[in-house]
């Protein structure tokens, strides 16, 4: 994500990333430009892919209403908007004290849903054909209502699978922005997943290290590698209906939204991107196993069943668990 430290808001930046991920093999990855003041012009609006965040999360990175009507204007990439009232969240501090325990009551549904709301206001204001993107959805109603001005979004498998419960439990292990919300939300939002509402899951995998986490209490958790079993676990017993559900939401929707041609599907003349799973496979989540450097996940010592044994990237084994 962009709103990294330093963020990134040059072509310098961006290369700078492309040199170090352009030696991983296992995986494509593909920076954000960040939207805002301090980001380099005519790049900000030419580069395809940004993140502007309306509400303060990891770092001091807040785009104002007018930044991001003003890029609407000049660009046509793709903006993801990371949606939580600012100035709600504030409100909210003064009445809950700004303790960790009252981190999901701070960041309440109606920042989510005020902010959406704002986001639409510029949305129709502006008339050429734009391409804005919610990032990490967490209650159904955002869902209706960015259905119904058809504005597209995506859902964590976090909030598709964890609730406040859990975060009371794990605390700072399950902090993130937006935070989980309630059992009643999460059902309801996995219930719309399951009815094909919901077009993408997306991780907003954030690797904070132990440290960061257990001292600053900083916000995000890591999911790439546990988002296919956490579903898989979730979906069993597996039928067609709902794999067809999980390939289109991973796979299929995102290749099409961000246009990443010769991605996503299995065909002739096609890279090969594949990974074979296994239904059956039982597996406990143990931090020191995972591949993820930060070694920690809020699925800790949890059994989950279906599990990748066999992953293909740009037609080269990188996994091979047979
Ligand atoms: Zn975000």
């Amino acid at each position: 994500m962009p709103n990294k430290t330093p963020p990134v808001v040059s072509s310098q930046d961006i290369n700078k990333i492309k040199e170090i991920v352009g030696k991983i093999d296992e995986v494509d990855i593909t920076p954000y430009l960040l939207l805002s003041e301090k980001t380099q012009i005519p790049l900000l609006y030419e580069y395809p892919f940004l993140k502007a965040y309306l509400g303060l999360t990891t770092g001091e990175y807040l785009a104002t209403e007018n930044e991001i009507e003003k890029f609407l204007v000049n660009s046509t990439s793709f903006l993801s908007v990371h949606c939580e009232d600012n100035s709600l969240i504030n409100e909210y501090k003064k009445e809950f004290v700004n303790e960790l325990k009252y981190h999901c009551e701070i960041r309440g549904p109606n920042t989510e849903l005020n902010s959406i709301n704002s986001l639409i206001k510029i949305k129709n204001k502006i008339k050429n054909k734009t391409s804005i993107h919610v990032a990490h959805t967490t209650l159904i109603k955002s869902v209706e209502i960015l259905r119904e001005v058809g504005i597209t979004f995506e859902v964590t498998p976090h909030h598709l699978l964890l609730n406040k419960k859990d975060f009371d439990r794990l605390g700072v292990w399950a902090k993130m922005n937006p935070p989980l919300r309630t059992k009643a939300e999460q059902e309801a939002l996995f219930a719309a997943f399951l009815r094909e509402e919901i077009p993408i899951i997306a991780t907003d995998h954030a690797p904070h290290t132990r440290e960061e986490k257990s001292e600053f209490f900083m916000n995000g958790i890591p999911g790439l590698e546990t988002a296919l079993p956490s579903l898989l676990n979730r979906l069993k017993p597996l039928n067609l209906t709902k794999m067809k559900l999980l390939v289109d939401a991973l796979a299929i929707n995102p290749r099409t939204l961000m246009n990443f041609q010769s991605k996503g599907v299995i065909s002739v003349g096609e890279i090969a991107d594949l990974t074979v799973i296994d239904l059956n496979l039982k597996r406990t989540v143990i931090n020191d196993d995972l591949f993820t450097k930060c070694k920690w996940s809020p699925w800790k010592d949890e059994e989950l069943q279906g599990w990748p044994v066999l992953t293909i990237h740009n037609g080269k084994i990188t996994y091979n668990d047979l």
